[in-house]
């Protein structure tokens, strides 16, 4: 028997052609979007408003390819880690980030990447394939239970930081901000989800052409075009100034200031020297920069920045005039923080 279709992958008109042939009210279209969407359903014997033999019609033909949460680790400091299952087998980490009335939940959208960034773990893994709209959602409904369950409180934020870079799986991204932001879906307010790249300046455009009214996070990294292309590649067919150049069309055009993410290595990137470089990239673009606790990966190349050498660095990015932020990372011991996942756990099976 072939395959059965992702009911959850369908467009509206596909669903609307496949309800016809079955000779099934066009009406039934709406209730089976509630149940795949609003409602989360897991299998389609909880649509509880369909005919049944609609239901076995559905099983027969689709399936719902849920996501399943297949093991948590939980830090010290309550961050949550969650190796999530995907239906054929593979796995994903997403991540679960308390902090007062904050729940975030930073999610992957791709098994692995195909970028090589030299702090990152997740570099290691080779990219298995791009994530669907409904495994990225998946992600957002079980870290909202994981933090009813653990903290009694709702999800407030999404981040899409985890494995793999989103730009370049933007359509299922897209799809999945408009299915996690609509009435019919979640209904979160765009404002509260941050997508995160690693620099690809065409699709920092088209992502402002979305007009998703979604916050944008690049991972700057280095101060200068040298620097930054020694610890990501990416950079040399995606220069500073052609990210500036997108950063600046992102703010002309959808008014939301971008965040410049700037993960702190020692005697790498946070010298005085490097401050003032990055405060002429910051002084270019309207912006505001996070400054990130550097979390050593096993066999890197990279310390962390600390003490007075990273209170220099920032005291003169502050003083510069930029809008500067100390991230202190968390879930550490967990390997959750950033730039960690996939670091020690059954993910490295699926390196090759
Ligand atoms: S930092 Fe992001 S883009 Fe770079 S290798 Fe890691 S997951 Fe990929």
């Amino acid at each position: 028997m072939p395959d059965k279709k992702n009911i959850r992958a369908l467009s509206d008109e596909d669903l609307m052609a496949w309800l016809a042939k079955e000779k099934e009210p066009a009406f039934r279209s709406k209730q089976i979007k509630e149940w795949i969407w609003k409602k989360a359903a897991r299998n389609f014997r909880e649509m509880k408003n369909l005919p049944s033999g609609l239901i076995e019609k559905l099983e027969n033909e689709f399936e719902l390819g849920p996501v399943r949460v297949n093991e948590t680790q939980i830090s010290s400091d309550g961050t949550i880690k969650a190796a999530m299952l995907l239906s054929d087998g593979l796995v994903v980490e997403s991540v679960l980030i308390p902090k007062g009335k904050r729940m975030t939940a930073c999610v992957s959208s791709q098994v692995g990447c195909s970028l090589s960034c030299k702090f990152c773990a997740t570099a290691r893994i080779k990219r298995k394939r791009n994530l669907l709209a409904s495994e990225i959602f998946d992600q957002v409904v079980l870290m909202d239970r994981l933090a009813r369950e653990h903290y009694g409180q709702a999800l407030t934020h999404i981040v899409y930081m985890g494995m793999g870079e989103p730009l370049l799986n933007f359509k299922e991204v897209v799809k999945s901000v408009r299915i996690i932001t609509s009435p019919e879906g979640l209904g979160m307010s765009p404002s509260r989800i941050t997508i995160s790249t690693a620099g690809i300046a065409k699709m920092i455009r088209a992502l402002a052409d979305e007009n998703l009214r979604v916050n944008l996070a690049l991972s700057l990294h280095a101060p200068d075009d040298a620097k930054r292309s020694q610890i990501m590649p990416i950079n040399e067919v995606n220069p500073l100034e052609d990210l500036k150049d997108a950063l600046r069309y992102f703010y002309n055009t959808t008014g939301i200031r971008p965040t410049l993410e700037y993960v702190a290595l020692r005697g790498f990137n946070d010298t005085p020297e490097d401050a003032r470089k990055l405060l002429t990239v910051t002084k270019s673009i309207v912006s505001k920069i996070n400054i990130i606790q550097y979390n050593p990966i096993d066999g890197g190349e990279f310390l962390p920045s600390y003490g007075n050498q990273l209170k220099r660095f920032t005291d003169l990015l502050k003083k510069g005039g930029a809008i500067t932020t100390i991230r202190r990372s968390r879930g550490k011991d967990i390997d959750a923080a950033c730039g960690q996942l996939a670091n020690k756990n059954k993910l490295s099976e699926q390196k090759q």
